[in-house]
């Protein structure tokens, strides 16, 4: 079966919905293997965000991702990277679909980096990688 990351961004922390986004997957069906509450350090963000490095964005996102504590989970299911991104919604949480995470409970907050509650991997090699990346012991 297959595996992705999801993180619980600092503003989806400081916001209270670290249980909110657990509860949608867990009632989609999804099994929950790993969970961490952390503040990640600049090493762990750039190589997380690695293919974003020199755009305007990445320093702005590297120190919002950093302001706090992230809920790194590890869930497991079938197909659950590509259900889990489709939960999540648009990266613009004013374009996102309402039903949708970001669109149900984001929005723009005029700030530099996207504040947008939830990372999800993309595909399953970035989830192979991303995985190793928290959580090197699994
Ligand atoms: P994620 O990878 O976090 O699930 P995503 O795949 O929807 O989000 P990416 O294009 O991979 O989006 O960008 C990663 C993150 O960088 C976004 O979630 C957002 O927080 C931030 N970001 C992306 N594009 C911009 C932008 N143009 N301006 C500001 N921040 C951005």
């Amino acid at each position: 079966v297959e595996r992705t990351l999801v993180l619980v961004k600092p503003d989806g922390v400081r916001r209270g919905l670290v249980g909110e986004v657990l509860r949608r997957l867990e009632a989609k069906g999804y099994t929950l293997v790993a969970l961490d509450l952390r503040v990640p350090d600049a090493e762990l963000l750039r190589a997380h965000y690695a293919e974003h490095e020199g755009k305007p964005f990445f320093g702005p996102l590297v120190e919002f991702m950093g302001s706090g504590p992230v809920a790194a989970v590890v869930v497991e299911g079938q197909r659950v990277i590509e259900a889990f991104r489709a939960m999540a919604g648009a990266t613009d949480p004013t374009a996102a679909a309402p039903g949708t995470i970001r669109g149900d409970l984001g929005r723009d907050w005029g700030t530099a980096a996207t504040q947008n509650i939830v990372h999800g991997s993309d595909s399953p090699a970035s989830a192979q990688r991303e995985i190793a990346l928290w959580f090197p012991h699994l």
